[in-house]
């Protein structure tokens, strides 16, 4: 089966509300280059561009109007404006603690590093 990329997204935050709405309506996706994005937000250039979203080419034309029927950006819990920056993780020696525990010990996935957003609007910082 011949698969397509969707879209792209800045976080895994974003690309998992997608999949999620994308699912509700039946349709299959995966994520690629997630893991590489959440840790080193600031060189989505360096490998693509973000998270990619792929679906089945027959599914496409479908999820492009279930993606573009909503309004996927991160807003801020204190004001709700959706002018908010994520910011590089200051603590990114804990972020490759996590990456290493999370590949080789626990098996787990490191979905625990949460993004952080600050917002332009009001001033606040946040975790999604
Ligand atoms: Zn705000």
């Amino acid at each position: 089966m011949k698969t397509v990329i969707l879209t792209s997204c800045n976080n895994s935050v974003e690309a998992e509300f997608i999949r999620g709405n994308l699912a509700n309506e039946g349709i299959e996706s995966f994520v690629s280059n997630e893991n590489y994005t959440s840790l080193f937000p600031n060189m989505n250039g360096a490998m693509g561009s973000g998270i990619q979203i792929f679906v089945n080419e027959a599914d496409a034309e479908r999820a492009i109007k279930i993606i573009n029927g909503n309004d996927w950006s991160v807003h801020c819990t204190s004001c709700d404006s959706a002018d908010v920056n994520q910011i590089v993780c200051k603590n990114l020696l804990k972020s490759a603690l996590i990456l290493i525990w999370s590949l080789f010990i626990s098996g787990t996935s490191f979905g625990n590093v949460k993004a952080k957003y600050h917002c332009n609007a009001c001033g606040a910082d946040f975790e999604m």
